[in-house]
């Protein structure tokens, strides 16, 4: 496997190759064993180059963003690491109210741009780390929004390399959620947004930025809100009721901020992670009878 890995990377692909980089360099909550591989496709030709090579060879193959929504678990990944975050960087408008984004531009980014071009509709995104590509992938949101207010379509490339386009109507999406095929990478995004004075977008980006910091900062490494919010209540709730706020496993810790946030401390590992998010499951099952599904995409071997 590794001589053929290395004929490919040396013979055929142009962008950046790592081999058996640790994944807590690459998630924000800084937890994860190695990949195999980390590719940074520096276009869509090596992208698709590498889909092709990792389907003919086998390979198992996952695409990252910002990282910032994963646990990836101590064993680390096998295959092929996807980076998206080195290539896919530009933004062009198509006319003074739609854009097309590729997918490894910050959301932040992205954000400053419409406010400098008084464009609304994605104020709420101000505060969520990450890429557009992670942000429509997970259909990030806060405050009542979320990415499916702006999204018109998503290029993609497929594992066999073909390319296509999906409307935003097939891609169902729901609270952190779409349907996007398991084999599909986004490559571009297709958004519209809306006239508004900069003002408004500014004095709204301040309000949201405002109720975000007047709820705490975690103020530690994290991946966000771990569980999905069970209909009609708040999993941060749930989990301090049944008293878990600040419970700690080796480094890993139930944020005594937000319940909803697991902290890395210094040191943690993922079986840490996993091990509060298995108790909190547990804990508020056994007090609720609520089942608490997680939010972050855990993934790679113990
Ligand atoms: C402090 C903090 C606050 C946060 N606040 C919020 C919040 O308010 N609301 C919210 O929704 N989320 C929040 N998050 C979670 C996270 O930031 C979002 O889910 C973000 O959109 C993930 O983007 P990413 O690029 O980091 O994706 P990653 O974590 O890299 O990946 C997430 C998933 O998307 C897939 N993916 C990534 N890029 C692509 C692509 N190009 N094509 C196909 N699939 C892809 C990955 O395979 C993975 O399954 C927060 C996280 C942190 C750390």
């Amino acid at each position: 496997m590794g001589e053929q890995y290395q004929l490919f990377f040396v013979q055929r692909f142009k962008g950046k190759v790592l081999f058996n980089v640790p994944m807590s360099r690459y998630t924000s909550i800084r937890v994860g064993g190695p990949a195999d591989v980390m590719a940074f496709p520096r276009d869509e030709a090596d992208l698709r180059d590498i889909m092709v090579f990792a389907t003919t060879k086998n390979f198992p193959l996952f695409v990252l963003g910002g990282g910032t929504n994963l646990v990836v678990r101590d064993g680390g990944i096998r295959g092929i690491v996807v980076n998206m975050t080195e290539g896919f960087e530009d933004i062009t408008w198509s006319d003074e109210t739609t854009v097309v984004v590729e997918s490894g531009v910050g959301l932040a980014a992205l954000v400053n741009r419409l406010k400098e071009r008084s464009l609304g509709g994605l104020e709420f995104a101000a505060g969520i780390p990450g890429t557009v590509g992670g942000a429509v992938a997970m259909n990030a949101g806060a405050y009542g929004r979320d990415m499916s207010g702006v999204v018109e379509g998503v290029e993609v490339i497929d594992r066999k390399g073909k390319k296509g386009f999906i409307p935003a109507a097939e891609l169902s999406f729901s609270y952190r959620k779409t349907s996007l095929p398991k084999d599909s990478v986004i490559v571009r995004v297709h958004m519209r947004f809306e006239k508004k004075e900069r003002s408004e977008i500014e004095e709204e980006m301040d309000r949201l930025r405002k109720r975000r910091e007047d709820t705490g900062s975690v103020g530690y490494p994290s991946a966000g809100s771990i569980f999905r919010n069970p209909e009609g209540g708040y999993a941060g709730r749930l989990i301090e009721e049944a008293g878990l706020k600040g419970y700690r496993i080796g480094d890993a810790q139930i944020s005594d901020v937000h319940a909803n946030y697991i902290i890395n401390r210094g040191e943690a590992k993922a079986r840490d992670v996993l091990a509060l998010m298995a108790l909190a499951r547990d804990r508020v099952f056994g007090l609720k009878g609520i089942v608490l599904e997680p939010e972050v995409r855990v993934v790679g071997e113990d």
